[in-house]
Parts: structure tokens; C-alpha cells; sequence
């Protein structure tokens, strides 16, 4: 074991200790705690230098894969490089100390930032008006969904509860719509992948609210019947959500709005760039058209004609979904994001996150099954390996690239296939990372043809191997104690 692997509870030493309280030489006043609310024992914490705890939780700090230390080819999360400069601009006090009850002429600035990011948002994607105030895209999602209730109920059309869902959709779809108590209605994939307009005509009634989609779909196809599609929903009364998690492969060459959409979010922790995993921290605002900006949530920010900036709460809002306006710190990184590429160089996002997708695609579908082959956008799947003889599958090699130093794709989404490995690179990776990971991924294949064990017992050489998840899920060991009492 090397030193750094050690517990910090293995390097305690008795009395050693990384801190010295003042001595009370400036008359500070002691605090009486009573009697019984007093500590009787020591409490059993390590006793280390400050050098010991330096070191401790850098090295833990390095042991996560992130995707500031590999690839990260994550598909349908858009695990794109984060500049640093957008870290640095939402870290700055003037952003970080005021607070939202102040005055609104003491935070013209801010209401400046969130009116232009929900400006430059609303061009991004064609719609009239954004919100930012919801704090992720299932939060999005839930929020669009209830904008549609209330524009339907508002017209007094109350019969519209149910919602029209591709059985390809993010899990999250299904989900957001039930907690926005509407049923889900399930529209079936052609074998291409996109949505079956021939079994979408007969849903449509006058019970329907909407259809959810994503375009590009969760395959990376582009959903070419989209007009179509939004002509047959609008004339039956409903309404067009748009899943725009991942804006990546559109940015710069198609708006949502002009495909017909009349509600969508975009996760702008994925598209506009900032770090997020292990659940947070998000924002996903939600874009609407001209007819439905009534309805969204409490506050909006407005400008005056004076060009100054304040807090409005409309009286047909759906009400609030987020303390105050959402997550400021997530909207400062897109701000920062858009600006540093400005209206040019962001028309190039989708254009490359293609490229770099369909480059990963045409090079490995000699080695993996491709199931639906054509141009992708920003993702690809795959269905496991093309030669199914050698019994390895697609968890052993996601976990046999964690050898080679590459984080997983994700695997097993979308459920069409059994073997789902879905590829996403981002824009953001160059040509010799991309011609790496593409190297590995053929390597795999062949070990898993010349030595399949090798793949099937990954990962050999991170610190874990591999776990079991489910058991970490539901007996999880938080604390010394419980590892020491279960090693015995
Ligand atoms: C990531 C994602 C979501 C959910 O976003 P969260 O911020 O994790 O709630 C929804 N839909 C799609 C297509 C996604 O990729």
C-alpha cells in the first residue's frame, strides 16, 4: 500500500496535532457550556499535521476520474471541457456576496446579466421568453410541463392530462410529466430510431397536453419528420415540449422555436459549459413562445424603458419553483461561456460535436455493432461488440477502458438495444484524443477475441476494482467504524 493510500485514521498519531487555538491572553470571554451538555471524552477524530490533511484530500481529490484529468465520453450529459475562466468569473465576490432580498437598484448588475443570458438564450433557440429560475433539466422539464397545464386550463380545456412520449426518451421525461400529474402516453421508433408518425396520428385527441421530444433523439438521429410531426400535434391542440438537455449538436444551425417547439429548457450546465456530476450543481432554464410567457415563473426580470432592470411577478404565473431566481452561479458560467465564444465562433459547437461524433462512429463500426447507421449529431450507439461469440459485454469493456484511462460511455441507455454503449465526445476534444480513444476501443475488441478474460475481470488497475453496486447503494460504509467492524 502506498503511503497515500492510507486511511487518514492510519496516520494518526497520539498528540500530534495541525492547529493551536490562541491562548486567552486578550481576556476573550469563555463560553459556559452547562454541565451536561458537555463532552466527557475526547472526541475520536485522527490526530494529524496540517501537512498530513493537505496531502490526504489532495490525493483523494485525484483519485476521481473528472474531465479535467481524461476523456470523458459520457453520452447524453455532454461532459464538454469547462473553461477556467468561467470558474473564475462566478467565484468573484461582487457576484458572490449580494444577496437576492437586496434593493433593485443595488443589484442592477445581476438583473443586467440574468435579462441578457435569458436574451441571448431566447435567440439561441427561437423562443420569445427564458425563465432561469428552475435548478436542473428534470426541474426544467417539470416546470415546461406545468406552463402547458396552464395554458390549456387557462383556455378552460380541461381534458387535456395526458402527455406523448418516444419510448427512446430520457428516463427523466416520464418521470417530470407524472410529477406534473399528467399520464404518459407512449409513441413507438421506427427501426431508424425516430418517432413513428403513422402510430402518432391516432393519439392524438382532444385529451392530449403535448408531446415531449428530443431533436436530435436520444439515438443522435435527427428527427427529419419534425414539421410534420408539430403541424399533427398543433392542429389536435396540443403543444410541442422540447428536451433541450443537450444543445450541443444544434448550437448554431437549427432553433428549436423554428422546428415548431412551443416550450423547451436547456441544461446549461451541459451545453453552456459548467462542471456538474454527482448531482449538481444545475440549471435549466425554460424558453417558451410569444402566447405562453404569461405563464412562467415567478420572478422574471425585465427592463424598462430607461434601460433600467427590475423584479416582476405576473398574476398568470404558474407561481415560483425555485427560491429567488434559480442558480446564479450556474447562469454566471453560461454567461461567461457565450460571450468568450460570441455569436461566431458558438455556430461552430454543433458543427464540430458532429464531426468529432460521426468520426468515433465511422471508425468503430467495423469492431461494433452499429444498429442505426447514417450521419449521427452529437452521439452514437452502439449495441455491444459486433462479434457477440466472445461473451464479453458492454459493462466489462466501459470497465476495461477505466484501464486504459478513459471514462465510461454510458451504458445501457437508451433500453432499445441490449447492449447499449452510447458515445458522446463534445466539440471541445482534439483529433489525437479522439484518435486515442479510438485506438483503445479497438484494442478492447481484440482482447476481447485474444485474451477475453483480461476484459471481463476489468477494471486490473484502478485503486477499486470492480464494485458491487447495488451493495454500496443499500449498505453503504460512511465511516471508519463500519469499515474496520466489517473487515473483522
Ligand atoms: C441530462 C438530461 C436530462 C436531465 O437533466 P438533469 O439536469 O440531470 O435533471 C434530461 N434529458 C436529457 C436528454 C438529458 O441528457
Amino acid at each position: 500500500m502506498k503511503y497515500y493510500d492510507k486511511l487518514i485514521f492510519e496516520l494518526s498519531r497520539p498528540g500530534r496535532k495541525g492547529y493551536e487555538l490562541p491562548k486567552n491572553e486578550y481576556g476573550i470571554q469563555e463560553c459556559s457550556i452547562p454541565a451536561e451538555l458537555r463532552r466527557e471524552a475526547e472526541l475520536d477524530l485522527p490526530e494529524v499535521s496540517e501537512l498530513d490533511v493537505v496531502r490526504h484530500y489532495t490525493n483523494l481529490s485525484t483519485k476521481n476520474f473528472g474531465v479535467d484529468t481524461g476523456f470523458y465520453p459520457l453520452g447524453s450529459c455532454t461532459m464538454k471541457y469547462n473553461p477556467k475562466i468561467n470558474e473564475e468569473v462566478s467565484a468573484m465576490p461582487q457576484f458572490n456576496n449580494i444577496h437576492p432580498l437586496q434593493s433593485e437598484d443595488s443589484i442592477q448588475g445581476a438583473l443586467e446579466l440574468y435579462y441578457n443570458l435569458q436574451v441571448a438564450l431566447s435567440n439561441i433557440a427561437g423562443f420569445a421568453e427564458f425563465t432561469l429560475n428552475p435548478y436542473a433539466g428534470a426541474h426544467g422539464e417539470l416546470t415546461g410541463l406545468m406552463v402547458m397545464r396552464q395554458y390549456h386550463e387557462s383556455r378552460g380545456d380541461f381534458k387535456r392530462t395526458k402527455v406523448i412520449i418516444p419510448n427512446s426518451a430520457h428516463g427523466t421525461n416520464p418521470a417530470s410529466a407524472m410529477v406534473a400529474g399528467l399520464q404518459v402516453v407512449e409513441v413507438k421508433s421506427k427501426p431508424n430510431g425516430s418517432v413513428d408518425v403513422e402510430d402518432l396520428k391516432p393519439l392524438l385527441d382532444d385529451t392530449i397536453a403535448g408531446i415531449m421530444m428530443t431533436n436530435p433523439n436520444t439515438l443522435g438521429m435527427f428527427e427529419v419528420e419534425i414539421m410534420e410531426i408539430a403541424k399533427l400535434v398543433h392542429e389536435a391542440g396540443g403543444l410541442l415540449y422540447y428536451d433541450g438537455a443537450n444543445l450541443n449538436p444544434l448550437l448554431g444551425k437549427v432553433r428549436p422555436g423554428d422546428m415548431g417547439f412551443d416550450i423547451m429548457h436547456i441544461n446549461i450546465h451541459k451545453t453552456f459549459s459548467t462542471p456538474h456530476g454527482g448531482g449538481g450543481p444545475g440549471s435549466g432554464p425554460v424558453g417558451v413562445a410569444e402566447k405562453l410567457v404569461d405563464f412562467l415563473p415567478n420572478p422574471r426580470v425585465k427592463k424598462n424603458d430607461e434601460g433600467k432592470f427590475y423584479i416582476d411577478c405576473g398574476k398568470e404565473s404558474l407561481g415560483s419553483v425555485s427560491t429567488f431566481f434559480g442558480n446564479f452561479g450556474v447562469m454566471l458560467r453560461a454567461y461567461a461561456y457565450i460571450l468568450t465564444l460570441g455569436k461566431e465562433n458558438l455556430k461552430n459547437v454543433g458543427p464540430m460535436a458532429t464531426l468529432n461524433a460521426n468520426y468515433i462512429k465511422e471508425c468503430l463500426k467495423d469492431d461494433y455493432l452499429l444498429p442505426i447507421d447514417g450521419v449521427c449529431k452529437h452521439e452514437m450507439v452502439f449495441d455491444g461488440l459486433k462479434d457477440k461469440s466472445t461473451g464479453v459485454t458492454t459493462l466489462n469493456i466501459a470497465k476495461r477502458l477505466l484501464d486504459y484511462g478513459f471514462h465510461a460511455p454510458t451504458i445501457y441507455f437508451p433500453l432499445l438495444f441490449h447492449e447499449s454503449m452510447m458515445i458522446e465526445p463534445t466539440e471541445t476534444e482534439s483529433l489525437e484524443t479522439l484518435d486515442e480513444f479510438i485506438e483503445v476501443m479497438h484494442k478492447v475488441a481484440k482482447e476481447a477475441r485474444e485474451t477475453p478474460d483480461d476484459v471481463k475481470n476489468a477494471p486490473l488497475t484502478t485503486l477499486v476494482r470492480k464494485l458491487d453496486e447495488t451493495g454500496a447503494a443499500k449498505n453503504p460504509i460512511l465511516n471508519y467504524k463500519t469499515l474496520k467492524a466489517n473487515a473483522q
